[in-house]
């Protein structure tokens, strides 16, 4: 059977690819059954190179292939940020709530442009190859928190096609539309496509 790592803590993203993989075959595993693993710093400037940093430190501990994602949040007015500073927006001790307080207050009561997007890039490193899965969702940033679920920005991101923010919308529903998911499907793809090979 073949074996992928997730190089990830976070059990609603492990489920999320869990359940694309497992029923494909691949035999997974994540860093919440190896916590010996260091934290590991993402110090790129882009997604792409933060998903790789992971990708090959865990790589170079678990040596079998292994998935890393690194996502975030682009708003137009900011010039793309917070981007990949999306964890840590409002600095030291960094909270979800304290990110998107201090977003909204950038934003102010801007109504023209509130345009948006959730990036997400997947990368897949095996020790030679390295592959690159992307996905977005645009929205819109709303002028209050609106919702209960999720985490990070969802309760101000209102996706493109929608009245509800990704809180309101709930985990199903985003994980059909979302940055993630869409990558993750684009990963799925080619999995397919080098299992017929
Ligand atoms: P990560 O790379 O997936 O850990 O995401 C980094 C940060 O981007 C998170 O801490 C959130 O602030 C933000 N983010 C990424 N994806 C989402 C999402 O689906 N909803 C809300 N916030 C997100």
């Amino acid at each position: 059977m073949k074996k992928i790592f997730i190089a990830s803590t976070n059990k609603g993203k492990i489920s999320e690819i869990r359940s694309y993989l497992a029923p494909m075959g691949y035999e997974l595993f994540s860093l919440l059954d190896n916590p010996g693993i260091p934290d590991i710093e993402e110090t790129g400037l882009t997604f792409e190179e933060n998903a790789l940093i992971k990708a090959k430190a865990v790589f170079d501990v678990v040596k079998i292939p292994v998935l890393a994602d690194d996502s975030g949040l682009e708003v137009d007015l900011l010039g793309g940020r917070p981007g990949v500073y999306s964890a840590r927006y409002s600095g030291e001790g960094a909270t979800d709530e304290k990110n998107v307080t201090k977003l909204l207050n950038e934003l102010g009561d801007n109504v023209k442009n509130r345009t948006a997007r959730f990036r997400c890039v997947i990368a897949l490193y095996d020790g030679m190859n390295e592959r690159f899965f992307d996905g977005v969702c645009e929205g819109n940033i709303t002028f209050h928190p609106k919702g209960k679920d999720g985490f990070g920005y969802d309760p101000v991101f209102m996706p493109i096609g929608y009245q509800q923010t990704f809180s309101e919308l709930g985990v199903d529903v985003k994980n059909t539309i979302s940055h993630r998911g869409k990558a993750l499907l684009s990963l799925v793809k080619f999995l397919e496509l080098e299992n017929t090979m």
